[in-house]
């Protein structure tokens, strides 16, 4: 199998504005994977149907999904066509970032979900990963804490695009019965309730859900944040660790306005770096017109 996943990921303590925490770092389970979407599509590499030869899916162009998707299509040695419902011209004209990436990985690009179609000889994957193979992968995320750290009690933490990881990490605690790893979480992409819809469409059985907290102020996905800039900064500056810009930020603004929840925190380092090009791209777009 040409797909090599370096796990258990290695974990570390750190401090970041003091807090303690240590830090999962699963964005080191591959170079070529934002970490999560490695341990989501994990089922795949093992179980992927005889008769598929293409891969199907829709989102975001920038998407950390899109780009990870494109790299198992590569490595399986599958076609894979992906459907958005907008290129941006200027990225149609410079390709960057992600999208570049899964370009040139063979990626066919069709704009518009009116033409999501799929074949019997086709695998279709829902946008960001979201399905229910995904927990395969993620509880192997919970196995490795649980053997790399003591019986304490533990407040897990990780911000959620879809809650995928969130909902099946805390799942997979559970069902290991390591119930001392408590998991937490903060919806990124819309509201809380719509978190709860993800969660509830994954797994009908509420006590499997993870706990979502906010932030008292509301962000927009994709958005330029100055307070986001700067805690990314501060992260890396504190940590030596390069954080996402677009889950991350908002994934500590919620860690500190809950502070009191967190005395044992292990946060999960889901990837994602390789999408802060465009990103930082952006925010010094920004820069240059204050
Ligand atoms: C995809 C992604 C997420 C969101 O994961 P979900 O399972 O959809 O909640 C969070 N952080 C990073 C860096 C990601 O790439």
């Amino acid at each position: 199998m040409p797909l090599n996943f370096n796990t258990p990921t290695p974990i570390k303590k750190h401090i970041f504005k003091k807090i303690p925490f240590i830090l999962k770092r699963d964005d080191l389970i591959s170079q070529d994977f934002s970490g999560n979407k490695a341990r989501k599509i994990y089922w795949y590499v093992h179980n992927l149907p005889k008769n598929i030869d293409t891969i199907v899916s829709f989102g975001s162009v920038q998407s950390n999904a899109m780009y990870s998707l494109s790299v198992f299509a590569k490595e399986m040695g599958l076609k894979f066509r992906y459907y958005a419902n907008h290129i941006p011209t200027h990225l149609e004209l410079y390709p960057k970032g992600n999208f570049l990436n899964a370009l040139n990985n063979g990626m066919e690009l069709i704009e518009g979900y009116d033409n999501i179609k799929t074949k019997e000889n086709e695998l279709f994957i829902n946008e960001g990963i979201a399905n229910k193979e995904a927990f395969y992968g993620i509880k192997k995320l919970a196995e490795e804490l649980e053997q790399q750290l003591d019986g304490k009690e533990y407040q897990v933490f990780l911000p959620s695009g879809t809650g995928t990881t969130a909902l099946f990490l805390n799942k997979g605690f559970m069902e290991l019965g390591a119930d001392n790893f408590k998991v937490y979480t903060t919806p990124c992409v819309g509201s809380s309730d719509y978190l709860k819809k993800q969660f509830l469409a994954l797994e009908e059985n509420e006590k499997f859900h993870p706990k979502i907290i906010n932030t008292q102020k509301k962000y927009h996905f994709g958005k330029l944040y100055l307070e986001f800039y700067q805690i990314w900064l501060e992260l890396q500056k504190e940590t030596g660790v390069e954080f996402d810009l677009l889950y991350d930020p908002k994934g500590w603004i919620a860690v500190f306005e809950n502070k009191k929840l967190f005395n044992n925190l292990i946060y999960i380092h889901q990837g994602g770096a390789l999408g802060n090009v465009t990103m930082l791209e952006r925010y010094a777009f920004l820069e240059k017109r204050d």
